[in-house]
């Protein structure tokens, strides 16, 4: 069994972040460890419309267990959420209804694409979907597959604690930030 496979099959404890240790005392930096509480307590926003959800639930289930990984606390308010996950096929219609709930959630805050529709549109290269979200939302992690096994659900989870574990406290100002929030009409 690989480290990753390890991974997402069995019960893990959140490893401590770059420091200085010695007997009775571990220093680190502030970020990490803001770092470190942010990416084993996401919050996600589950923003499924077809049957990519179905996966979703599995990987909520016992066998996969997403609270494993700090997230098992499912919020169906922006206002409590801070990871977007976004499964099945978007209509256009939907496409300002995902939008300003996106626009809804706090900062600092991520989405990831799950499955072949929400990243691509998938097969359904039709008049009526969103071939992808990005198109209206920033997205950072794309899980492939139609529908993506809950292992992959589970390694787009890790890619994303990958991210918010070493993002910058800065970021969310930065200017870099603020011209992608521009390109999508958000200021
Ligand atoms: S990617 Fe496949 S499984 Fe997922 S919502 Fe689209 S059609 Fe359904």
């Amino acid at each position: 069994m690989t480290e990753k496979q390890n991974l997402i099959l069995t019960p893990t404890t959140a490893a401590a972040p770059e420091g200085v240790s010695g007997q009775g005392f571990f220093a680190t930096s502030l970020e990490k460890a803001v770092g470190l509480a942010r990416k084993n307590s996401l919050w996600p926003l589950p923003f499924a419309t077809s049957c990519c959800g179905i996966e979703f639930m599995a990987t909520m289930g016992s066998h996969y267990d997403l609270a494993r990984f700090g997230s098992e606390r499912l919020s169906f308010s922006p206002r409590q959420s801070d990871l977007l996950m976004v499964m099945g096929t978007v209509a256009k219609k939907m496409g300002p209804v995902l939008r300003e709930i996106y626009i809804q959630m706090a900062e600092p805050k991520w989405v990831i694409a799950v499955g072949a529709c929400a990243s691509s549109g998938g097969i359904f290269d039709t008049y009526s979907v969103l071939q992808g979200i990005d198109r209206i939302i920033p997205v950072d992690v794309y899980v492939p597959g139609c529908p993506p096994r809950p292992e992959q659900i589970i390694d787009g989870i890790i890619k994303i604690q990958e991210l918010v574990g070493n993002e910058s406290l800065r970021r969310r100002s930065s200017v870099e930030y603020e011209d992608l929030m521009k390109k999508y009409n958000m200021e």
